[in-house]
């Protein structure tokens, strides 16, 4: 039995495809290995937003082909293969196959034309119709949490983003599709599901099917409404897109307690000259009076956001503005990037006239701005109960587990190995930089 090795890199949506991309290996008579220096397969699976990720592909190339005495056979996947396609073969010896973002759903027949004999394989094709999203038990990231892809692609074009030519256009799933997963999810075991994709808030599918009975401004909000009621304990989504965030989405949580209180709400910047150049479509009063009706919510609902800092013509004033904003929204954390020019997006046209010495000085200052604001905003945890999903044992600590609560903090409790895979209550008595410590109730 051939053994492959998958390494993955990137978000979520690419966890999710390496995990289905395993399973379907696994169907065809594969073994997946946690080991790289025993495969005989060792595939690549790829993130291109920032260059640092991409420039990890070339890297990592390397090392496995000269660490070995007789070379596996290696393959690249997701959105650097989907971008560069066979000039792959050219750019970094040693690569057999390239697999696009929708070919996931065909590695294990590349693969074997590679064993039978044919060189530089390249599959980038579109996604098949009966495409199979299900995830095989033995091969999620975690027996408890599952990742429920719902929305592919983009359609937003934000002009630094290589997204949408990495992965395409919007294409909803059937919500009868996504609900099937869940209610199987479910029959597994598996207590949280997250409703992953680009920008979840766009979902938009064909057709009504798995949604008719249930009511809501927005086919999200609809369908939000449709998974709660398959009664599985917790439902997380992310991303949510700010334009399109309508707040049925918090009335859909405030009524199903099983719609967790964590929204992920990428402002980007606080500067609208800034946030029209990156064409995020909305402006930051926009944001803050959405950020004010998720703060009046009856719940009291986690906000994390992601920002960019030091895109083109960013000047000082416009950073002040950013800073203001990450004071006036109280985020429970954010994603800060130096702004990274990707080639073919409309930024890398404009002129990248912030320097990296600068960009750096910039996401420091932010970083710091950031940690006061989230000390201070998570203090109110502080003698509050949070329900844990257990996950683990504690890396730090073998007598601490490690899981997260319903609003998406990392909590870390002292517990013993049987409580894993329950939800707990835990009280929280500590906060440290990126997580909360509690004692079980
Ligand atoms: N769709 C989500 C949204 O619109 O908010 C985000 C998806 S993107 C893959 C994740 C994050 O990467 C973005 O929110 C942005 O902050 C960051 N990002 C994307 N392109 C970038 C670039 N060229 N340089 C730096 N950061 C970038
Ligand atoms: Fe990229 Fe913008 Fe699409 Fe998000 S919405 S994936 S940032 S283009």
């Amino acid at each position: 039995m051939k053994k492959v090795y998958l390494e993955t890199f990137g978000c979520q949506m690419n966890v999710s495809d390496s995990e289905r991309v395993a399973t379907s290996l696994a169907a065809n008579g594969f073994e997946i290995t946690p080991n790289e220096d025993s495969a005989d397969v060792v595939l690549i699976n790829t993130c291109s937003v920032r260059e640092k990720a991409e420039h990890k592909l070339y890297t990592r190339v390397g090392q496995v082909r000269n660490s070995r005495r007789v070379k596996p056979v290696i393959g690249v996947m997701g959105c650097v293969a989907q971008l560069e396609g066979e000039t792959l073969f050219d750019k970094i010896s040693g690569i057999d196959l390239v697999i696009g973002t929708k070919a996931v759903g065909r590695v294990a027949d590349a693969i074997g034309k590679v064993f039978d004999g044919d060189r530089e394989v390249s599959d980038l094709g579109e996604r098949e119709r009966d495409y199979d999203w299900s995830v095989a038990d033995a091969q999620r990231h975690s027996p408890y949490v599952a990742f429920v892809p719902i929305i592919e692609g983009c359609n937003k074009f934000c002009t630094y983003c290589i997204v949408p030519f990495s992965r395409g256009r919007e294409v909803s799933l059937p919500a009868s599709t996504i609900i099937r997963n869940v209610l199987e999810l479910r029959r597994q075991g598996v207590k949280e599901i997250h409703l992953i994709g680009q920008n979840v808030n766009s979902y938009r599918p064909q057709s009504d099917s798995g949604m008719e009975l249930f009511r809501g401004s927005t086919p999200f909000s609809r369908l939000l409404r449709a998974v709660a009621a398959t009664g599985i304990e917790r439902i997380k989504f992310n991303t949510s897109f700010p334009r399109d965030f309508h707040p049925d989405i918090i009335d859909a949580i405030n009524e199903h307690e099983n719609l967790c209180n964590w929204v992920h709400l990428p402002v980007q910047s606080g500067s609208d000259r800034v946030l029209r150049r990156m064409k995020r479509g909305h402006t930051i009063d926009s944001y803050f009076k959405k950020i004010d009706r998720l703060k009046d919510s009856a719940r009291d609902v986690a906000l994390t956001t992601d920002i960019i800092v030091g895109f083109p013509g960013e000047t000082l004033a416009d950073f002040e503005e950013t800073k203001r904003a990450v004071e006036y929204c109280g985020f429970d954390s954010a994603y800060i990037f130096k702004y990274s020019p990707r080639p073919g997006t409309p930024a890398y046209e404009m002129q990248d006239d912030v320097s990296l010495g600068e960009k750096k000085l910039r996401f420091l200052e932010l970083e710091q701005v950031q940690k006061r604001t989230q000390r201070q905003r998570l203090q109110r945890y502080i003698g509050k109960n949070v329900q844990v999903l257990a996950e683990k044992t504690s890396t730090r600590n073998a007598g601490d587990i490690t899981g997260h609560s319903t609003c998406h903090k990392l909590v870390n409790f002292r517990g013993s190995n049987d409580l894993i895979g329950n939800l707990i209550d835990v009280r929280i008595r500590e906060i440290k930089a990126n997580s909360l410590f509690g004692e079980v109730c």
